[in-house]
């Protein structure tokens, strides 16, 4: 029989699991914590019976991430991961440290399916969905890598949340509770690239988490031509989707806006997304785009990028611009993960 991913299981589903092993209620919650914990073995469960963990580990197993890579910004002590996992795949985290406590970024998915044109995640595809455990694992292995307590979550790494949905509610169910690592869902933001029935699923769920919407661009002709989840939600689609989940949820939304340089970033395309984004409770964070090696764009200049700010804030829209942590280490999601598979197929790549 195949084992079972232990380190996803809810309180609730632990009690009925060592409720089928005839084992007490009470041992559930002990369990949950030494697994939200981050411990790598059966064996560390100091207070669960010899027998009981023999059951656990002939059942189960516990989810981790394994460290093959770790650079460490010389600038700003930012981290950034690249974690094998138990197939052999590779994922990316982050750490960074801002005034209010540490952040961790994670990957949702091993690649992406959405394919956007300025994204190294999508370049070859979605290989896997990542588990809810393996989500956890990428906070606690920065964690006790570095001795300190994560504060805030942002789902902003390789992969599209919710194209694997059930693992990332199921995330930050066992992320935010009290028994756990106790992060509140306040201090935790989802980025979707706009898949609008997930949007709609989510907002039953009326999560206090951010969400935050990568729209990038102010009109569906850019849009299409950068992002294919357009053709299939475009603007109007996911702006309403917006407007729905914010009459559910009442949080302010955060939509990211990475500049191009002659792609998106005139002045027009400013008082368009101004006018597009009326009536919406929201902030919006402008990125310099990265440069991907497998793309030709650039980042428009630091003058351009705070034009677009201003016009933005005089025609009413809240904006900032998303400060770059870590700018001597590496660059955006996913492109660490290719990096490093292509130095494992071919030694002369780097
Ligand atoms: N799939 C989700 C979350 C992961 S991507 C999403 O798309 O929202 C996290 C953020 O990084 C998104 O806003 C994405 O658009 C942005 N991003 C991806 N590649 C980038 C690049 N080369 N430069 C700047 N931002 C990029
Ligand atoms: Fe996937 Fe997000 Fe990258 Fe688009 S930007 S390919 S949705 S990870």
């Amino acid at each position: 029989m195949e084992k079972q991913d232990i380190r996803s299981f809810s309180i609730d589903e632990l009690t009925g699991f060592l409720d089928d092993l005839s084992q007490p209620k009470f041992r559930a919650k002990q369990i949950f914590k030494w697994l939200q914990s981050g411990i790598e073995d059966f064996s560390e469960m100091t207070n669960i019976p010899n027998s009981l963990r023999e059951i656990l580990n002939e059942k189960c197993y516990i989810a981790n991430v394994k460290i093959v890579k770790k650079f460490v910004s010389k600038i700003d002590g930012t981290v950034k991961y690249v974690y094998e996992l138990f197939d052999g795949e590779f994922i990316e985290s982050v750490l960074m440290k801002y005034e209010h406590g540490y952040t961790v970024c994670i990957s949702t998915q091993v690649g992406c399916r959405m394919g956007c044109s300025f994204c190294a995640s999508g370049l070859d595809g979605l290989y896997r969905n990542l588990t809810a455990s393996e989500m956890l694992a990428q906070i606690t292995k920065a964690q006790t890598d570095n001795n300190i307590r994560v504060s805030n979550v942002v789902m902003m790494g390789m992969g599209e949340p919710l194209d694997n949905f059930d693992n990332s509610i199921k995330f930050l169910e066992l992320v935010s509770h009290d028994e756990g690592l106790n992060i509140g869902l306040r201090h935790i933001s989802l980025s979707t690239s706009g898949v609008v029935n997930g949007i709609e699923k989510l907002a039953k769920y009326n999560f206090p988490i951010t969400l935050s919407i990568s729209l990038h661009a102010p009109n569906d002709k850019i849009r299409n031509s950068m992002m294919r989840v357009n053709k299939k939600w475009n603007i109007d689609a996911l702006l309403n989707a917006c407007k729905e989940y914010q009459k559910v949820t009442t949080r302010r939304i955060s939509f990211e806006y990475a500049l191009i340089e002659g792609v998106n970033d005139s002045n027009e395309c400013a008082d368009e997304l101004a006018r597009k984004l009326k009536g919406i409770m929201c902030h919006v964070n402008l990125i310099p785009a990265n440069p991907v090696k497998e793309n030709s764009f650039k980042k428009p200049n630091i003058q351009k990028i705070l034009r677009f700010k201003e016009r933005l804030k005089y025609n009413g829209i809240n904006a900032t611009v998303r400060r770059t942590l870590g700018a001597d280490i590496d660059a955006s999601c996913g492109q660490l993960r290719r990096k490093h598979k292509e130095v494992l197929l071919d030694d002369n790549t780097q």
